[in-house]
């Protein structure tokens, strides 16, 4: 399917809105970037980028007549944008959103927009850094990189082709499953990661000896925690947008740390190596 959006208006220019911008931009296919937000100063700064045209606080002012929307804000953000949104929601118009946790957000479009939330086509790019705001922007994001669509079963299947060329545009390799899976996969493979990665070093901070223990840090825990930087409104958010599956994905960690420490104590080397060889293996299977 060819691509071209005339008017793409982007709600929250930051790092996810911003690159997907960037990247339809240079590719050529769209028009006008309308960007939208509750902050001034972040969209004038997305404007000085040049990630977008120009820019209203108005949300609902920005999205008139564009003929797709995309929704980058935090999760918890997207009932009120949805909200926003719904009195300029024309026929035709496609909107669709970025957010780390899909079942939420449909819920949120389902409840606000109701039977016109067939026109939202949710996705989830797998792409990302630890940086937030319109200043860590890039176009080549999503090369190379998964895009999961979840699409709803009343979507229009002209809306889902629509989305997926756009990504496709951005570089994006893009994939279909359903919102449960989707969240059911990314609290193993992102979220829990993320939180152990927050824990971990909010655990070493509070210990009398931190500064020694920062000092020596060397590649390994670089390595482990450099996700333990990224934004925390968007992580609070994820963390409750997924909770029951993030929380089935600590029970079962919490597990398989007991076994660890009972291995230990046990000073079971043999049981311990077998562990480590496993992940090894499974480690050098993964293409990342
Ligand atoms: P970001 O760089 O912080 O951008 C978020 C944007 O939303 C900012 O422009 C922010 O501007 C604006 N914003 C925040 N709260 C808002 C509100 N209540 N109303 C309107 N605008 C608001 O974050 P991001 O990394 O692009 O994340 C955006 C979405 O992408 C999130 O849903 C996240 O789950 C998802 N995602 C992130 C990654 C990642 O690795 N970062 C990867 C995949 C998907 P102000 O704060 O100045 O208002």
């Amino acid at each position: 399917m060819s691509f071209y959006c005339p008017r793409l208006c982007i709600v929250g220019s930051g790092l996810i809105g911003g690159s997907l911008a960037l990247a339809l931009k240079k590719a050529g296919r769209v028009g006008e970037v309308v960007g939208a937000g509750r902050n001034e100063a972040t969209l004038q700064r997305a404007q000085e980028l040049g990630i977008i045209d120009r820019h209203v606080t108005d949300i609902a002012e920005a999205a008139r007549g564009a003929d797709i929307v995309v929704l980058s804000v935090p999760l918890l953000a997207m009932r009120q944008v949805f909200e926003q949104l719904a009195p300029v929601l024309r026929p035709g118009m496609v909107l669709t959103d970025v957010g780390s946790a899909k079942t939420s957000v449909i819920e949120d479009a389902r409840a606000v927009l109701g039977q016109k939330s067939r026109q939202f086509v949710p996705g989830h790019p797998i792409a990302g850094t630890e940086k937030s705001g319109p200043d860590a922007a890039f176009a080549g994001l999503f090369e190379g990189r998964k895009v999961i669509l979840t699409p709803l079963s009343d979507n229009d299947a002209g809306d889902v082709a629509r989305i997926r060329a756009m990504w496709r545009i951005a570089g994006a390799e893009v994939e279909g499953m359903t919102a449960l899976h989707h969240d059911h996969v990314l609290a193993a493979t992102s979220h829990l990661p993320h939180l152990l990665a927050f824990a971990l070093v909010e655990s070493l901070a509070r210990m009398e000896e931190r500064h020694e223990v920062f000092r020596y840090a060397a590649g390994g825990f670089r390595d482990f925690t450099r996700i333990a930087a990224s934004d925390p409104t968007m992580w609070r958010d994820i963390a409750l947008a997924n909770a029951a599956e993030i929380k089935g994905m600590l029970k079962r960690y919490q597990k398989d740390l007991d076994h660890l420490y009972a291995l230990l104590d046990q000073g079971d080397g043999e049981a311990l190596h077998a562990l480590f060889n496993r992940a090894r293996q499974a480690r050098e299977g993964l293409k990342l």
